[in-house]
């Protein structure tokens, strides 16, 4: 964090406080986004620190000084997305996973659980085999292979993506949509 006097005309400190900073791992991997309180807890404790590439700076006022706190942040310690594993596959899980939508008629009421090779086939129960269904679609598809049923899948299941990996192509996309405008 950078010690700088302080200059004119600056958003006031409440406004300032709104912004978000990005958090990026020690092997610039933007990793998420977190609000300026949490994003000037780590620059003080030394956890993290401000990446020259930032184009924005915001200043943030102490008595005596004021410091400037940049929009992309880096830790400075080891990767915490080591610690994340793929969730169990589960009610809670792939519901959140399938955000709670049947994934054959789009409904979201009524869910249940769908194996889409069925357990008496040989289907597993992994995620790329378990679906969100409505006790609708779920009855209609049965104990028969989905290309009997002439239903079909809104997307093919997959294991729900690391939120770092999830969060770096949405930071990637938003940089590209930027560069275009
Ligand atoms: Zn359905």
């Amino acid at each position: 964090m950078q010690v700088q006097q302080p200059v004119q005309a600056q958003p006031s400190q409440i406004a300032v406080l709104q912004n978000s900073v990005v958090v990026f791992s020690k092997n610039y991997l933007p990793l998420a986004r977190i609000n300026i309180k949490r994003a000037i807890a780590l620059l003080v404790t030394g956890q993290a620190e401000s990446l020259d590439s930032s184009t924005k700076h915001w200043p943030i006022r102490s008595p005596s000084q004021v410091y400037y706190v940049s929009e992309h942040i880096r830790l400075t310690g080891s990767n915490p997305e080591r610690l994340w594993k793929v969730p169990p596959v589960n009610r809670r899980e792939v519901l959140r996973r399938d955000n709670h939508t049947c994934q054959y008629c789009g409904s979201t009421k009524h869910l249940t659980l769908d194996h889409v090779i069925p357990r008496s086939k040989g289907g597993t129960h992994t995620w790329d085999n378990v679906v969100t269904a409505c006790t609708t679609c779920n009855g209609k598809k049965g104990d028969r292979w989905l290309q009997d049923t002439g239903m079909t899948l809104k997307a093919k299941p997959k294991a729900p993506m690391h939120p770092a990996v999830a969060f770096a192509e949405m930071f990637w996309a938003q940089q590209d949509e930027s560069v275009k405008t």
